[in-house]
């Protein structure tokens, strides 16, 4: 019998279902489908692709409600937030849509006068872009609709196959986004799912493909380096963080609070770019923190198919344990709980929203990753001491700044490694900016056109005329 991965409801800890996972054999089957069928999905014209991909768009609208409770009971991200992921999607397929024939344009970089000489001619140099060919696409849970469009999106326009192994915690949105597809023309060996655990991801790069483009955890990306490194090929990794936020000494308290906590406990801190750390100038830092800690108070934490939910459980019940050997380690070390702190009774996964400060950065909490509703605010006395602290990290994803003053915000943000930066905002994704993360946070960028271009390979033609 086929072993079968587990669906089960965080926010009941009942069976969903079971489904079947790919063994070797179905998975080496599959990849060889992928590259069968690749080079004529390469010469489909792209109006073909792309009228494909608007129907896809299309039925993320339609179906909305229904892809969306699929999600909800897989993860328990709250159904509002769920709904949300599926229909913003559609934004960042328009921009693909919108720039991909730009991207693969030829370019004609240089171009020689015409020598009227006999034996002499005419130089000239243009750009082209051919697909990578067979793409892994290995993906994480936690926006599976959002982090999955970054990359089988273009790949799929510029002609590439997409072999995509969905995380197994969210299966079966894997599952439905790949029907999606095929009902929306692209053809079942070009948008070939697989089925698996981490087995099935690491089984994916035993076989020769062109290019792994990754979402998840560092310790998982530094394997999928490690395994794809034999092949030389392309390899993409979008990886965690610790994200920093600073709140500088002139700012409206109020706002910037509540506007943290959400970046914070937004999907329940189970965001790459979720705020996990917060910098607070210290004569502001009192009345920040009792408004923050109002703001953490009244969100509704519940059941995650209610439309007010805020906070539902944690998608990975392991996770659970992780929080709790961080608050343990940091309240040894001195940190103060002010509020939350320990599971919730009742069933499912779920954490109390938790708010730390006295935190320091020998405390685990504020160097590892958290990946949940925890965070730890730290009083700074001046912006060098802020910029000191937000770079003490190995992680590099996004930082953000709050200040009225636009110069001091960048100045401050110019100093700091990261991939994005904000100014009075965070946890925030744009398609028209490259989403990219330094250090431990990964290699390469999704979205914008650089995000296209990454799945593309660049033949430069040196093409010279003669006279006869
Ligand atoms: P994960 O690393 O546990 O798993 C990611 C994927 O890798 C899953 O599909 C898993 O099955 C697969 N996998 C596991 N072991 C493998 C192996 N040895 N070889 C190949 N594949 C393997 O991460 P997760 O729990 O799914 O996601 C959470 C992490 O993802 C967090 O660290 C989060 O910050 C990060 N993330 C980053 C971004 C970003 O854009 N930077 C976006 C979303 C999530």
């Amino acid at each position: 019998m086929a072993d079968t991965i587990s669906v089960i409801n965080p926010a009941t800890e009942e069976l969903i279902k079971e489904i079947p996972v790919d063994d070797s054999v179905i998975i080496a089957d599959k990849v060889q489908q992928a590259r069968a069928a690749q080079p004529a999905w390469a010469a489909t014209p792209l109006a073909d692709k792309i009228a494909a991909i608007k129907t896809f768009r299309d039925l993320l609208v339609e179906r909305a409600d229904s892809l969306a409770a699929t999600l909800t009971a897989e993860t328990g991200k709250p159904i509002t937030q769920a709904k949300n992921e599926v229909l913003s999607t559609p934004q960042r397929i328009d921009f693909f849509i919108e720039n991909v024939a730009q991207v693969l344009a030829a370019q004609r970089v240089y171009q020689e006068p015409w020598q009227a000489v006999p034996g002499t001619g005419q130089l000239e140099e243009v750009i082209t872009y051919d697909p990578l060919g067979v793409v892994v696409n290995i993906s994480a849970w936690n926006y599976p609709y959002f982090v999955g469009a970054n990359v089988f999106i273009p790949a799929l326009l510029t002609g590439n196959a997409v072999v995509y192994k969905p995380s197994e915690i969210a299966a079966m949105t894997g599952s439905e986004i790949a029907a999606l597809l095929h009902e929306s023309g692209i053809p079942n060996d070009i948008f070939v799912p697989v089925i698996g655990t981490g087995l099935a991801g690491a089984t994916l790069l035993e076989h020769p493909i062109d290019g792994v483009f990754f979402t998840g955890s560092y310790a998982t990306g530094q394997k999928v380096a490690m395994a794809a490194a034999p092949q030389l090929i392309k390899v993409q990794l979008e990886l965690g963080g610790k994200d920093p936020a600073y709140v500088c000494d002139d700012v409206d308290v109020a706002a910037v609070a509540a506007g943290l906590a959400d970046g914070a406990f937004y999907n329940n801190g189970q965001s790459c770019c979720a705020l996990e750390r917060i910098y607070v100038h210290t004569d502001i830092y009192e009345p920040f923190v009792e408004t923050f800690v109002q703001t953490v108070q009244g969100f509704k934490l519940g059941d995650p198919t209610e439309p007010d939910t805020y906070l539902g459980p944690l998608s990975r019940k392991p996770q659970i344990s992780v929080i709790e050997q961080q608050l343990q380690d940091a309240v040894a070390k001195g940190a103060q709980v002010l509020c939350g702190g320990q599971s919730v009774h009742r069933p499912g996964w779920y954490f109390a929203p938790t708010v730390l400060t006295n935190v320091t950065h020998g405390m685990t909490v504020m160097g590892e990753e958290t990946f949940g509703p925890v965070i730890g605010i730290q009083r700074v006395s001046d912006d060098h001491e802020a910029v000191a602290l937000m770079n003490d990290t190995d992680y590099g994803l996004t930082a953000a700044v709050y200040s009225s003053d636009r110069a001091r915000a960048v100045g401050i943000l110019g100093q700091v490694r990261s991939g994005s930066a904000y100014w009075n905002c965070c946890d925030r994704v744009s398609p028209q900016l490259p989403w990219t993360g330094r250090n431990h946070s990964g290699i390469g960028s999704t979205l914008s056109t650089l995000g296209i271009a990454n799945f593309l390979h660049p033949r430069g033609w040196h093409l010279k005329r003669y006279r006869k």
